[in-house]
């Protein structure tokens, strides 16, 4: 069915590849949310991109506000890092052992971030936070963590339980196949709740090594939480002798260079990253002091390692959007242009009485069919998602990709201009109108 009276985008090419690739990969797909089971159609088979815009297999254009989930905060086919990819990779793929690449890119970040003194490399978000998590424990000498209702942390064992991201879109927060011991020393509390985490401190006294979160919990619509709340939990981690590690796979290098740390003023005990440091490749990392990190083998007992952990393609990718964003004004702009965009819907929304509701920080926004303040998993409606699903197909056939999942927050890239942003919110109008 089409409720809008505009044609469906032809999916054609998109669903021969589609069916194809449902021989090779479970549910045709490498990562479970791509394959468009919460909204309508099949998978777009995307060809190429070029600054904010995207092209499917089947030439249907469309400005992106996915943007490969976060990473590209200059948008597709950046000049500068599709330069320097081509520039590092005459002198080859991959060595395994030190470039000075490495050094280049962990100064531009080191000397820039207060919040941590030593960092290491590795190939993904999910691998950063599960080294984080052993560094912590091994720290410590204690096994159990903390994290949050609705909160992702990668697809590590004991992070997969009551989880954000493709859990929550596919109805099921916690995965098959962790076993019962892993996930007993997961303890999971809602967000922004002082008298849960007050119990869960006294209830595991002494046994909590790390207290884990998304200082902007993005995974499971984008909960924003109260600064005196990450305050609080600063504190109450600190006076039990529990590291804070803040995950900033997302929040990192996208509200500003120094992510949520720097935003809100608040330093954690390790930082994890991903996504945005590199620059479109798949690049990791954690850091923290020195004390922290020389736990890390080869100098202390925690070991962890990377056949490809620092691949000097991967670094010159980062290297290149690092710098960009130093430049001055890069933040103040994208933010500035982020927010009135997210503003000029909002005030859209509330003329008509919609119950609907942007929420955003930085470059970062989410659409939710509400008008509640929603801080936490449990204060969504799944029900909701049904008015996403018909925004989701209203938006692609008028020229918008968003993630296809009611549950993940869209960016703004360097890349947008006004004009593509002027073109969005008209569409996100007509489509407003049309599911409400
Ligand atoms: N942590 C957070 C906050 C994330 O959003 C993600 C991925 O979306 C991860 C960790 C895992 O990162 P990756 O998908 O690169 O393994």
């Amino acid at each position: 069915m089409n409720t809008t009276g505009k044609p469906d985008i032809s999916r054609e090419k998109s669903a021969e590849l589609y069916e194809k690739a449902k021989t090779y990969f479970p549910g045709g797909v490498n990562s479970p949310v791509r394959a468009f089971k919460s909204v309508y159609g099949t998978p777009l088979f995307i060809e190429k991109g070029d600054g904010c815009h995207v092209w499917d297999a089947d030439g249907n254009q469309f400005i992106d506000f996915c943007c490969s989930w976060g990473p590209l905060i200059l948008g597709h086919n950046h000049a500068k890092v599709r330069e320097k990819v081509v520039e590092v990779i005459q002198n080859g793929i991959s060595f395994g052992a030190p470039t000075a690449l490495e050094n280049e890119l962990a100064e531009l970040i080191l000397k820039h971030n207060k919040f941590i003194e030593k960092i290491r490399f590795v190939s993904s978000g999910t691998e950063a936070v599960m080294s984080a998590i052993r560094l912590a424990r091994g720290y410590t000498k204690r096994d159990k963590i903390l994290k949050f209702e609705g909160c992702y942390h990668g697809h590590s064992d004991s992070l997969l339980v009551k989880a954000g991201s493709g859990l929550v879109t596919f109805g099921e927060t916690s995965s098959a196949g962790v076993p019962k011991a892993f996930a007993d020393e997961t303890i999971v509390i809602a967000l922004n709740d002082k008298e849960a985490l007050q119990k869960a401190f006294e209830e595991f006294k002494d046994q909590i090594a790390a207290v884990i979160i998304e200082p902007v919990p993005a995974n499971n619509g984008l909960l924003l939480q109260h600064k005196e709340y990450l305050q609080y939990l600063r504190e109450i981690s600190a006076q039990n002798g529990t590291l804070l590690i803040f995950d900033e796979v997302i929040s990192g290098f996208r509200l500003g260079f120094e992510g949520a740390a720097g935003y809100y003023g608040i330093k954690p005990d390790i930082i994890t990253y991903g996504k945005i440091i590199g620059g479109g490749m798949p690049v990791g990392a954690y850091g923290a002091s020195t004390q922290i990190m020389d736990t890390i083998s080869p100098v202390g007992p925690v070991y962890q390692a990377g056949t490809l952990s620092g691949n000097p393609v991967a670094m010159g990718a980062g290297i290149a959007q690092l710098t960009e964003l130093l430049r001055s004004g890069f933040y103040r702009d994208l933010n500035a242009k982020a927010e009135e965009f997210a503003e000029a819907i909002q005030r859209f929304a509330t003329a008509r009485n919609y119950k609907f509701k942007v929420f955003t920080i930085g470059s970062m926004f989410w659409f939710a069919f509400t008008d509640k303040d929603i801080r936490k998993a449990e204060d969504i409606d799944p029900a909701s998602m049904e008015k996403f699903k018909i925004m989701h197909r209203e938006l692609l056939n008028r020229g918008i990709y968003l993630g296809p999942s009611g549950y993940e927050v869209g960016f703004v890239s360097s890349a947008h201009t006004k004009v593509d942003l002027e073109k969005a919110k008209r569409a996100i109008f007509d489509s407003l109108d049309l599911v409400f």
